[in-house]
């Protein structure tokens, strides 16, 4: 990671800030951003950690009030849809205290979307506040309706209260879409019946691919499930029609007419998306990552921590939208054994 300048009274940096809206070298405009709120979790997904992780101290960490200035300072330059994640965000104590200060940017009309990436497990408890604080559309991370099968995929979950919590959701009036990763002999055979059962319930499903990040004690080559395949097994029983609907993320949808319901497909691997790429993503710890794919970092914490104002924070942002790399490239076969990047997907925020 590049450090900040540890000698503040360098001014010229400061002088060299262009104040506007974020756009990269390739011309893409940053208008999204991704906020890890903790790097811990109620869950050990077999895909995302290994059973015993390591999380930082929690003095490395970002106050709630540092995360609403750091996100407050992209939505100044532009940043219209900000989803927060993790690790699991709604483990964070009083993470309720940051979206309802990142609301008022909704109530000004700056941002267009306030959003959530969850496992679900805290979702009854926090659904009616999330939506009094204008969060209108959740994602919560499913892989699996099998409630033993569930328990395996994230080694501690119960399915239970995940449905519990995306029933008070959609009670809330909140838009729920499912995220499912795709995996090799656990849920392959199951994706049909997790979409008829999204569907039924009015529920979007989004498809992943798993991603190399991270070691997690399992070979990725195992898990990892093409979702060409996954398509190809569908198309047998179901007429799927390629829909030009986004919501801002890298999934290409597709309408089910047997369910009326729509099934999106997010696949870095097979089908890289980098050349659309609107997004940043941001650490619990103030660390900026401009593509999920790569290593290169900016720290924002030290610019952050340096003044009051925002002038150094926004000049290490215009840095380091000035490097976003123009893409990732994550292979998954049998020659590559260690991960794209060491970090977990749990660190970064998916
Ligand atoms: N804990 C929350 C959750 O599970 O929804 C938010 C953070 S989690 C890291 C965000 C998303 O990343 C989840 O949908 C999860 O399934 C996905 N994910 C985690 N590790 C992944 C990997 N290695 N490849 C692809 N997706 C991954
Ligand atoms: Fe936790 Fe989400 Fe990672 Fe599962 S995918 S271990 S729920 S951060």
């Amino acid at each position: 990671m590049r450090p900040f300048p540890r000698d503040l009274s360098d001014r010229s940096m400061v002088a060299s800030a262009v104040q506007g809206p974020l756009v990269d070298t390739f011309g893409r405009a940053v208008t999204y951003l991704r906020v890890s709120v903790t790097d811990r979790c109620d869950f050990r997904c077999v895909y995302c950690m290994s059973e015993h992780m390591t999380f930082l101290p929690k003095q490395d960490l970002l106050t709630l009030e540092e995360l609403d200035r750091l996100c407050s300072a992209f939505v100044a330059r532009g940043v219209r849809k900000l989803r927060l994640t993790g690790g699991e965000p709604l483990v964070r104590r009083d993470v309720m205290t940051l979206f309802r200060a990142l609301s008022r940017h909704l109530e000004t009309g700056r941002l267009e979307e306030l959003t959530v990436t969850t496992n679900g497990s805290q979702l009854a408890r926090y659904a009616a506040d999330l939506a009094a604080c204008g969060v209108r559309r959740i994602n919560v991370s499913v892989d699996t309706l099998d409630p033993d099968k569930f328990r395996a995929v994230t080694r501690w979950g119960d399915l239970g209260k995940v449905m519990e919590g995306i029933a008070a959701a959609k009670a809330a009036g909140i838009k729920v879409k499912l995220n499912a990763v795709a995996l090799r002999d656990v849920n392959e055979h199951e994706i049909a019946g997790l979409m008829e059962w999204c569907h039924g319930e009015g529920h979007d499903l989004s498809l992943i691919e798993v991603m190399p990040l991270g070691e997690v004690g399992a070979e990725r080559v195992d898990q990892y499930l093409p979702l060409s395949e996954v398509r190809a097994k569908l198309e047998e029983r179901y007429a799927l029609t390629d829909i030009p609907f986004r919501t801002g993320g890298p999934a290409r949808y597709v309408e089910v007419k047997e369910t009326g319901g729509r099934l999106g497909f997010i696949t870095p691997l097979t089908h890289n998306f980098c050349e659309g790429c609107n997004r940043v993503r941001v650490t619990c710890t103030g660390t900026l990552f401009m593509c999920l794919g790569q290593e290169d970092a900016a720290d924002l914490r030290a610019p952050l921590r340096a003044s009051a104002d925002d002038a150094l924070l926004q000049t290490a942002i215009d840095e380091a939208i000035f490097r976003k790399p123009k893409g990732h490239d994550f292979v998954i076969d049998r020659t590559s054994r260690t991960p794209a990047v060491s970090r977990h997907m749990s660190t970064t925020g998916g």
